[in-house]
């Protein structure tokens, strides 16, 4: 019994691929042999569920299919029944191309059909039972914790659940079971896990999902490598499972080394580390080069990468993020022809560190005469924070070298695996923008014993009880020794400017617990969605989880999020503001349309598209900006509204990616918008440099080539808009002259249709943009992003919308936007 994976009619033969769980069998219809079965089997098709009954035969030596296990036999069917039948489908699973990811994700059960995600799926099921098993023979039990609580603080928003029977009352999701399994320590069970979902409302992140699996455990009376042990014996496990070995115990770092050696906190050891190389330069020698002295001079090595053409040197400087001032060094060759003694001190010293060969590509990262001066809160660390910024450009540049010269030196290798613990983190983080102290970890983890003193006096200096289990450049969990006193939690509390009121109000119960007796314990999580994509070798967390949701948080065959009917809304307390649309619905964006235009309408039809959905864009980001602002109504909201401003703050960049993506063959106009961007940003959210400090990216990405290329290439004529609007129009899109009668009609309606089809087009090009963007770009985004943001159409009324006007330029929104803002802008409409 099975599916009709694929059939093939020669005649007097009809061969069917017979598909279960297990795989595939050929089945043989033969004329001679049966006719009416054979009849009955022309009227097969495509993902037909059938049961077959026959003789198992041997099949002859030259049909051998030596690919498939079952290639040596096949059966040949005395009896047919169809036992149900299936529509032609949108994509098969025995296709070999895959099918876009929209399509698999609406589509999810026959995508599951695959054999890759079954593959996928099991080997999600094996992983986790080896886990439960490990753990229960270790002595943990599996013990349940609520979904619907309060929020716990793990740094991002929650996802609340209203309750109808206390109106204005609201459930949070847990985003970890933190508080739940201390209680439970608190409660005598002294080793508890659990494979557990968590729910964290983080925007945008490629590798995030909004739901994602943990394996938490939490166990009393620990040392840190007592906990360490346990999750290397279920790590091992869960390998073993997989058809992997590892080795334990694995190697161990302090924070601190992690960042001078590799400049990040999660090093990916299949990569050379730094050579700091400071001393290989004459001080005269490194003040020609502008070099700050006092500062490390890193040496990033790159292994195997060959001689580099010009071009490909100039690619590597748009790679580098500055941190703090720092700078690089790309081209290692013009130091060597300058200062041929210091480059030689340089190899020589990388050699012996690291091992260098003639073929290895050095850059080098420095401090500039500009970088952070130490009197930073933190400047008495042992890395201070001006070193810190150099160790973490270098860190990222390291990277990003490595991903794009990965064919070169073919050091990520399927099943090379290499675990690292990084120990010893700082327990605080000082945020620039606000003053203050905040926790690194979460704020349950305990300081060192002997930091203990500091805690008032010198938060800089104080080192948490935690760690990080790392794997080739990933993070698979955190945990830490808690707090089990409830001074000392107090105190944490206050070291995190919380009052003792704020502290009763939030965790109140929790203080309260800590005082009946609570053993010191500490615990880890490790997320499992991460574990089985790294053992499937996958590169996405959504080919890992049966049915996941997309970048907006949608889940594209559910259709969820979806709006809810007033009465349950009333039942409920809740009044809905503004636009109830939500986000586009991808069903109808997929219909045909039935009046197609001709390319070069389609060409200028796109272009005036893009343009209104990129002044839409910036439209929904002020009302976003307005929505979030405008929700400062208790104390306690206040971070959370502070991290949604924040988070429009990426936002903002990622609404000049898109005009990266709509205005590609308008580069000017790209850049003029990055520019806004940054220039915005700065004004509006100063505090956060890393978004908008990219001036010096802009300058680099309009020097070099790829940028007149596109330009040349769109002046010779390539219609690049009408190639878009082409696959738009094959994909079923509709186009906006199909809405502008209605327009025209009613200047303030906003057609939810339209809406949709302006979101699905957004997306669609977003998508499409790749092919064409400059190289810097095209390796740092997310392959698929979307906006779970609505488009206030009343605004649209603003924009050229005739077609006869030519071809609206982006000016023409920025104006629109400025002559928008100042009303709406919280300052001026005094709701600040
Ligand atoms: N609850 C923490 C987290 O989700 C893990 C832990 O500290 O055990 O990151």
């Amino acid at each position: 019994m099975g599916w009709v994976n694929r059939r093939r009619d020669l005649g007097q033969i009809i061969f069917v691929d017979l598909r279960d769980r297990t795989g595939i069998t050929q089945v043989v219809f033969n004329y001679e042999l049966n006719a009416a079965v054979h009849e009955k089997a022309e009227a097969l098709r495509n993902e037909f569920v059938i049961a077959a009954i026959g003789k198992v035969k041997r099949r002859d030596a030259d049909t051998i299919n030596p690919n498939i296990p079952t290639g040596e036999v096949e059966l040949v069917v005395e009896e047919l029944r169809i036992l149900n039948v299936s529509k032609p489908l949108p994509f098969l699973p025995s296709d070999t191309v895959l099918a876009n990811e929209e399509m698999r994700l609406k589509y999810r059960y026959i995508d599951l059909r695959r054999d890759a995600m079954q593959f996928n799926i099991e080997l999600r099921h094996k992983v986790a039972l080896a886990i439960r098993d490990n753990l229960a023979s270790q002595g943990f039990f599996e013990i349940e914790t609520p979904f619907m609580t309060r929020s716990t603080p793990e740094g991002a928003r929650d996802y609340l659940v209203p309750s109808r029977v206390q109106p204005g009352m609201f459930y949070a999701l847990p985003q970890s079971p933190q508080l739940f399994k201390q209680i439970l320590m608190i409660s005598g069970f002294d080793k508890y896990f659990q494979i557990v979902r968590c729910f964290r409302d983080e925007d945008l992140r490629a590798d995030r999902q909004p739901e994602f699996t943990q394996i938490d455990l939490e166990m009393s009376y620990p040392q840190p490598e007592r906990v360490w042990e346990v999750v290397e014996s279920f790590l091992t496990a869960a390998f073993k499972a997989a058809g992997h070995q590892i080795k334990t115990p694995f190697q161990r770092m302090d924070f601190d080394e992690a960042m001078r050696q590799y400049g990040i906190d999660k090093p990916d050891l299949r990569l050379p580390a730094f050579t700091d190389v400071a001393d290989c330069f004459a001080p005269d020698e490194l003040d020609q080069l502008g070099i700050n002295k006092d500062l490390p001079v890193i040496a990033i090595r790159t292994p195997k990468v060959g001689e580099l053409s010009r071009k490909e040197r100039d690619d590597i400087k748009p790679l580098f993020v500055s941190k703090g001032g720092a700078r690089v060094f790309e081209d290692f060759k013009r130091i060597e022809t300058k200062f041929p003694e210091a480059a030689a001190k340089v190899r020589e010293k990388v050699r012996a560190n690291a091992g260098v060969a003639d073929d290895d590509l050095l850059v080098l990262v420095v401090g500039s005469k500009q970088s952070i001066r130490d009197d930073h809160p933190a400047g008495k660390r042992k890395v201070t924070p001006a070193e810190m910024a150099i160790y973490a450009s270098a860190g990222l540049l390291r990277v990003a070298l490595a991903q794009k010269y990965s064919d070169r030196h073919k050091l990520f290798q399927k099943g090379d695996y290499r675990f690292l613990w990084v120990t010893n983190f700082p327990m605080f983080e000082y945020d620039e923008g606000e003053k203050r102290w905040m926790a690194a970890h979460h704020p349950f983890t305990s300081p060192h014993d002997e930091d203990m003193d500091k805690l008032e006096t010198d938060p800089a200096m104080v080192r948490a009880l935690a760690y990080d289990v790392v794997l080739n450049g990933t993070e698979l969990g955190s945990g830490s020794i808690r707090i089990h006193r409830q001074d000392v939690q107090s105190r944490i509390f206050h070291a995190l400017g919380m009052t003792e009121e704020e502290a009763r109000s939030r965790f109140g119960f929790f203080l309260e617990a800590l005082e009946y007796g609570t053993p010191p314990h500490g615990g880890i999580a490790l997320g499992l969605d991460r574990i089985v994509m790294i053992l499937a070798g996958a590169d996405s967390l959504r080919e890992v989880i049966p049915f996941p949701k997309t970048a907006a948080a949608k889940d594209l065959m559910m259709e969820a999020p979806t709006p809810v009917a007033d009465g349950q809304l009333r039942e409920l307390g809740i009044r809905v503001i503004g636009d109830r649309s939500g986000g586009r619905d991808v069903s109808k964006s997929q219909k045909r349309m039935p009046d197609v235009p001709t390319p070069d309408f389609v060409g200028a039809m796109c272009e005036i598209w893009s343009t209104i959905s990129s002044a839409a864009y910036h439209f929904a980001y002020v009302k976003v900006y307005l929505q979030t602002r405008a929700m400062q109504t208790h104390v306690d909201d206040l971070r959370l509204d502070e991290q949604d401003v924040r988070n429009q703050g990426q936002t903002d960049v990622i609404i000049c990616r898109s005009h990266l993506a709509s205005f590609f063959w308008e580069l000017h106009h790209v850049f003029e918008a990055i520019e806004a961007a940054i220039n915005r940003g700065k004004k509006e959210h100063s505090d956060i440099q890393t978004f908008y400090g990219r001036e010096r990216q802009l300058a680099a990405v309009l020097q070099s080539r790829t940028a007149t290329d596109i330009e040349a290439y769109r002046n010779e004529g390539h219609n690049i808009p009408g190639i878009i609007g082409q696959r738009w129009q094959e994909k079923g899109g509709k186009f906006l002259y199909h809405f502008l009668p209605t327009l025209r009609e009613n200047q303030s309606s906003e057609p939810a249709e339209m809406t949709q089809q302006l979101q699905a087009y957004f997306e669609f090009v977003a998508n499409l943009w790749l092919a064409f963007v400059p190289e810097p770009y095209k390796s740092k985004f997310p392959r698929d992003f979307s906006f779970p943001v609505t488009v206030p159409f009343s605004y649209i009324g603003e924009l050229p919308v005739e077609l006869e006007g030519g071809v609206p330029q982006l000016q023409v929104q920025l104006e629109a936007f400025d002559r928008i803002t100042p009303d709406l802008h919280p300052d001026a409409s005094g709701t600040d």
